[in-house]
């Protein structure tokens, strides 16, 4: 015994995992017949059990792939009889009642508009009663159209069914006996595809209903001969305790015995010499044989037919299947080569190596953490505080210039300078240092490291794993949350010496007068580049002068709102100051482009400008004079010089603490925070789900996958086409 249908049904459950095409579909058996044609009972009677649809109005509305699988009791105590649906998760469903409700529920779930749907539902039934088969069952034809079942329906399942019903398929036509078989749907179906009737096996049900010398007669088939026969069923389960258990749950009983009872009391006794003639012994009904003209009755005899038409009908399709197979794998190979150049990967070696690479990317862009670089960057932040300083306190102070004088006075010491100046420095001092420097100079870092590993969340491959990048991005805020305050805590601490008392090294003095006299020269830059492009606005030096002294002679209180536009002009970082100003429509006829309101808020704003570079200038000066580069004692004649050293000694303070408090924490936290939430977290399916997100490795696997999967199934095929070779020889075959 080859059991051929038994392995090339677990062959094809490997092929439907891939995907297959038409070419390697194995032959099943379709069930077809009209409605209230006895087609569920005869099902079920072959199965054991009631697990179809049933009820008023109840009919099937979508194909059921019915796949029995004989699993003999292993005696372990698990579940003897099963039923899985594939599509549905896969878990074992131990009662019939729940496989009929399941089935109930996916029938109804057809919308009524479609009334009918191709898309077949799979089903598995794991008995140790079943056969091996796989079956189809149909929605039953229509006889009458009526006003809930229009033609439109009819035409519908007729081609639904037609579609089943193609080659290499075989046709289990089911028939009543209580009506001509020439009326049978069917029949008619089966004809029109199988017109010689070489694959179609007669089911007459009902068998009960007619008296027995015609019902032998039909069963005879001499009005419409199939090579495959008929068989004679009477398949409607007695009504008894047994159907209430059923509904009660538990292990349904099986249905099998009561079915032979009856068809023993119909087809034995008085009426055996019509269904058992003498020189008809059932000894003869071996497989492929014609049983034209012979006599079949019972489920039982259907059910061993039904594994004979199927096993050698898998036989027929075996070169056929292997070859289809052998050329589909032979093309999955080539690809693999092709493509892959025969690499193989796994969805652990990816993880594994996203997991790597986004380590790697970390830790490269941890560089621009350095202490250098955090130190410049919280420079550059209190060199902005330092200027908004100087601009409130000095700039503004028109005795500023007097400043600059005393400077020049060689005489004056410093501890003679008015304490005017010396209160002012204090107050700039105490500006700078109780700023907040603590929480503005760690959310700067925080930020950073913030943005730094959004950008890696955001970037490949992370744009496939939207759920890690998110897991990333959170955990690395939960970190960051965790020492932003402990840190900002411990930097103001650190820097609180400094809010009373700054004592300043000579060396230190030089380079901080350096660098502010250098960012004064920026400074001065930048308002003359806005200056000049305002005077090119306007057209020309000469028309800049007489809008200056226009401006001059204005209202304080129009200066005012100027001040105002000129602060947003000022701060703009784009060139662009002056195109706010809308161009008249009709030019005006002494060349300026500008309606005389827009120009005067223009010259204001210049005049500013010019103030601003005047004050500027006289600093810049007061920077490079004698007195500034004499030492820090001088602090109150050059507030510039002084701020630009506290700034330096509070940034190169804060640094040393946020490198220990948070950066550090974070580099080391950050890698291990990857492993235990991402790496260490994710089961054999989420590594899978994970690999799969990337399209790139989901087509590498999927076609991996595809050709293993076809090697072992050519490795089935070719051991079962040997195994029959072996066994021809010795086998009466035609
Ligand atoms: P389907 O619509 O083709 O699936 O037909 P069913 O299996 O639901 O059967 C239709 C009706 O015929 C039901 O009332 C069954 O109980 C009844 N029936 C089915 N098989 C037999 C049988 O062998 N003998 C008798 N007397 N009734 C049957």
């Amino acid at each position: 015994l080859l059991q051929l249908t038994r392995k090339l049904i677990e062959i094809r459950q490997v092929l439907m995992s891939i995907d297959q095409s038409d070419a390697l579909k194995l032959p099943s058996i379709v069930v077809i017949g009209s409605q209230s044609s006895g087609k569920s009972s005869v099902l079920e009677a072959i199965v054991g059990h009631e697990f179809l649809p049933k009820g008023d109005n109840m009919v099937t509305r979508r194909p059921i792939e019915l796949t029995l699988v004989h699993t003999p009791d292993d005696g372990s105590g698990g579940p003897r009889e099963y039923g899985v649906f594939p599509g549905l998760g896969g878990q074992k469903v131990t009662s019939f009642p729940s496989i009929q409700r399941t089935l109930t529920e996916l029938n109804v779930a057809v919308p009524s508009s479609i009334a009918v749907s191709s898309d077949p539902i799979h089903l598995r039934i794991h008995s140790p009663h079943v056969p091996d088969l796989t079956l189809v069952d149909l929605p039953g034809y229509i006889q009458i159209s009526s006003m809930d079942q229009p033609e439109e329906l009819k035409d519908k399942i007729s081609s639904l069914c037609d579609r089943y019903i193609q080659e290499p398929n075989i046709i289990l036509a089911v028939c009543s006996a209580d009506v001509d078989l020439a009326n049978s749907a069917a029949l008619r179906a089966s004809r029109r595809v199988d017109p010689m009737g070489l694959r179609t096996i007669g089911v007459v049900t009902k068998m009960d209903l007619v008296l027995p010398e015609l019902g032998a007669s039909i069963l005879k088939g001499n009005r419409y001969p199939l090579h495959l026969g008929y068989v004679g069923v009477v398949s409607k389960a007695p009504k008894g305790p047994g159907s209430d258990k059923i509904r009660h749950g538990g292990e349904a009983p099986n249905i099998t015995g009561a079915i032979m009872r009856r068809e023993e009391d119909f087809f034995g006794g008085e009426n055996a010499r019509y269904f058992y003639p003498p020189e008809s012994s059932r000894r003869g009904l071996g497989s492929g044989q014609s049983l034209q003209g012979k006599v079949m009755v019972g489920t039982d005899t259907l059910r061993r037919r039904l594994m004979d038409v199927l096993e050698t009908s898998m036989s027929g399709s075996l070169n056929g299947i292997t070859n289809a197979v052998q050329l589909e794998m032979e093309e999955a190979n080539y690809q693999f080569k092709v493509q892959y150049n025969d690499r193989r990967i796994t969805a652990e070696s990816y993880v594994a190596e996203t997991i790597d690479a986004l380590k790697a990317k970390f830790k490269e862009y941890t560089t621009q953490f350095t202490k250098p670089h955090v130190r410049a960057k919280l420079r550059a932040m209190l060199d902005d505080k330092v200027m908004d300083i100087l601009e409130q306190l000095y700039w503004v102070d028109k005795r500023t210039e007097e400043l600059s004088k005393l400077a020049d006075d060689r005489k004056l010491k410093p501890e003679e300078l008015a304490s005017y100046w010396r209160y002012k420095l204090d107050t700039a001092s105490s500006l700078l240092t109780k700023s907040g420097v603590g929480r503005d100079s760690t959310q700067l870092v925080a930020e950073g490291l913030r943005s730094l590993i959004d950008s890696i969340a955001m970037g490949e491959p992370f744009t496939y794993h939207p759920g890690a990048a998110e897991r990333i991005v959170e955990f690395s805020h939960a970190l960051l949350r965790e020492r932003l305050n402990l840190t900002a805590d411990q930097v103001e601490n650190c820097i609180k010496p400094y809010k009373y008392e700054v004592e300043i090294e000579d060396r230190e003095w030089d380079s901080g007068r350096a660098r502010a006299e250098q960012a004064f020269d920026l400074e001065v830059a930048r308002c003359e580049s806005k200056l000049a492009e305002i005077k090119k606005k306007v057209g020309g030096a000469w028309r800049m002068k007489g809008l200056l002294g226009y401006v001059s002679d204005l209202e304080q209180k129009e200066t005012e709102r100027a001040r105002r536009r000129f602060a947003a002009v000022n701060n703009s970082e784009t060139s662009d100051s002056t195109d706010q100003y809308e161009p008249l429509d009709e030019p005006h006829p002494d060349s300026y482009k500008y309606s005389a309101a827009q120009l005067a808020d223009a010259g204001k704003i210049a005049a500013l400008f010019s103030d601003r570079l005047a004050v500027l200038k006289l600093r810049q000066a007061a920077l490079k004079s004698r007195r500034c580069k004499m030492g820090p004692e001088q602090k109150a004649f050059c507030p510039e010089a002084f701020l630009s050293v506290v700034a330096e000694k509070l940034a190169y303070t804060s640094t040393m603490f946020i490198n220990i408090e948070l950066l550090e924490q974070f580099f080391y936290q950050f890698p291990r925070e990857i492993d235990s939430r991402i790496l260490y977290n994710l089961d054999r399916e989420e590594i899978l789900r994970f690999a799969r997100e990337n399209p790139v490795i989901r087509k590498h696997l999927d076609l991996q996958d595809r050709k293993d999967k076809l090697e072992q199934v050519m490795r089935s095929l070719q051991s079962l086409v040997n195994l029959r070779q072996e066994t021809e020889p010795r086998s009466s075959r035609n």
